[in-house]
C-alpha cells in the first residue's frame, strides 16, 4: 500500500523549473534512495513531501493527506541537509526539547530520549554541548531529532554528504536497523549509488526535475547508470 503518492508535480522558482511533471509512488515500509546530480530537484521534492512548499501543479499525498496539513506533518519527519543546533545545548537537551514539542508524554519522555540516544550512538556524548560535536555526531543528532516520537515516514536530504568514513558507517547502521522495522518508510537522497544499493529496497533516479527510472534497487543498477550517463553527456 502506498504511503507517498506524487502525481504529475511541477514546481518552478522564477525561471528555473525545479520539478517538471514528476510522479512517484512509495509503498509503506520501503527504504527509497533518491539519486540525482546537483540541481536535479531532490531538495525541492523533499520540501513538498514535508509540506514546506506547495507544488505549482499536480498533487502530493502523504499518509493519505495533504502534507501541508498539521495532522499529516506530525507523521513525517524531514531532515534537511544543513540542520544546525544551538551550540550551547547538549544533545540530550535538544532531544528533550523535540520530545516536548512532539508531545511525548512527560512520564515516558526521559526513557524515549535515552532510547533515541542509544539508537543514534550518542549516549556517551549526550551531556556534551553540541558545539563540540563532530560533523558525523551532528548528523546523527539530526537523525535522532527526526526519530523522536517514532515517525512513520522519514525524509532525509543527503544524510551522509560530507561525512568521514566512520560517520558514514555509523549512519548506515542506524538506517539499516530502522529499515528492519517494516512499518517505517525511509526516503533519502544520496549522490552515492553504492550507498543506495546497500541500504535501499527501492531507488528513484531524478534527472532535470523528473523521475528517469524508479523501481526495486536490484533492477535499477544498469538503468540508473544509463540515466546518469545520459545526463552527464
Ligand atoms: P543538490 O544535490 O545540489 O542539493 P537538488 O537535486 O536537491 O540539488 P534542488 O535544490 O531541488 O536540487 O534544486 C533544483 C533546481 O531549483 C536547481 O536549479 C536550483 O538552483 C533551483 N532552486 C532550488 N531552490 C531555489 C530557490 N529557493 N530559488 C531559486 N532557485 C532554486
Amino acid at each position: 500500500m502506498s504511503v507517498i503518492d506524487i502525481d504529475d508535480v511541477s514546481k518552478a522558482y522564477g525561471e528555473v523549473q525545479a520539478l517538471d511533471g514528476l510522479s512517484l509512488s512509495v509503498d509503506r515500509g520501503t527504504t527509497l534512495g533518491v539519486f540525482g546530480t546537483n540541481g536535479a530537484g531532490k531538495t525541492t521534492l523533499f520540501k513538498l513531501l514535508a509540506g514546506l512548499n506547495r507544488p505549482d501543479s499536480g498533487e502530493v499525498t502523504v499518509a493519505g493527506g495533504d502534507p501541508t496539513e498539521t495532522a499529516v506533518r506530525g507523521r513525517i519527519r524531514y531532515l534537511p541537509e544543513d540542520a544546525g543546533f544551538p551550540p550551547n545545548l547538549t544533545g540530550r537537551e535538544i532531544l528533550r526539547f523535540h520530545a516536548r514539542v512532539r508531545s511525548t508524554p512527560a512520564e515516558r519522555r526521559e526513557h524515549h530520549v535515552e532510547r533515541v540516544l542509544d539508537t543514534v550512538g550518542l549516549t556517551a556524548a549526550a551531556d556534551r554541548r553540541v558545539g563540540g560535536y563532530s560533523n558525523g555526531m551532528n548528523r546523527r543528532l539530526g537523525l535522532g531529532t527526526a526519530l523522536v516520537g517514532r515517525p512513520e515516514i522519514l525524509v532525509l536530504d543527503e544524510p551522509t554528504a560530507g561525512l568521514d568514513p566512520e560517520g558514514i558507517r555509523a549512519f548506515h547502521e542506524v538506517i539499516e536497523s530502522l529499515s528492519n522495522e517494516t512499518d517505517v518508510t525511509i526516503v533519502f537522497a544520496s549522490h552515492a549509488l553504492s550507498e543506495i544499493e546497500r541500504l535501499c529496497t527501492d531507488a528513484a533516479v531524478v534527472v532535470d526535475g523528473d523521475v528517469a527510472v524508479a523501481g526495486p534497487v536490484e533492477s535499477l543498477r544498469c538503468a540508473a547508470g544509463d540515466a546518469v550517463t545520459v545526463r552527464l553527456t
